[in-house]
């Protein structure tokens, strides 16, 4: 809005004026974390960005490592964007109490395709069940998918063949 006067004002072929270049700067990529959570069982929660929050699975048994396991993710509530930062002590008689350490973290590029090729947007992905995306960390890097079945909150984390 606060620039819509200035854009109507000037004809950015004729004159040099700077346009405001914001909309063709490239798309910020999206996050993930890993953190390992320490609580009344030991679980690894994992949250990759969609739509602004961070969608959380909690994993008993951490991510694969190779493309032979299936592991168990249990879907658990939105977080705040801000989480991914966060690692420290969550004191006793509160939910989740126990400490939390930042395992990777990074950024992952969706690479779930349709039939002709085309990228399916992250949240229709995941209202299907079916989310695969490409993890850019320092130690998770590589293809991985997480799939839902059973109800809603049983997904199996599996790590991809690279192609
Ligand atoms: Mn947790």
């Amino acid at each position: 809005m606060s620039l819509v006067s200035y854009r109507k004002k000037r004809k950015f072929k004729l004159s040099k004026e700077p346009i405001d270049r914001k909309k063709n700067k490239a798309k910020k990529q999206p996050i993930f974390v890993l953190q390992k959570h320490n609580a009344t069982h030991l679980h690894y929660d994992f949250r990759i960005e969609i739509k602004g929050v961070l969608k959380s699975w909690a994993i008993p048994k951490n991510i694969p490592k190779t493309t032979k396991v299936k592991r168990l993710a249990m879907l658990t509530e939105d977080h705040p964007m801000e989480y991914a930062k966060f690692e420290g002590i969550i004191p006793k008689g509160n939910y989740g109490a126990g400490s939390v350490k930042i395992v990777d973290k990074g950024t992952y590029e969706n690479i779930k395709k349709d039939k002709n090729g085309k990228i399916i947007p992250m949240s229709k992905c995941f209202k299907s069940g079916q989310i695969e995306f490409f993890l850019k960390g320092k130690k998770l890097n590589g293809p991985y998918a997480l799939i839902n079945f059973k109800d809603k909150k049983s997904w199996l984390i599996i790590k991809m063949k690279k192609r």
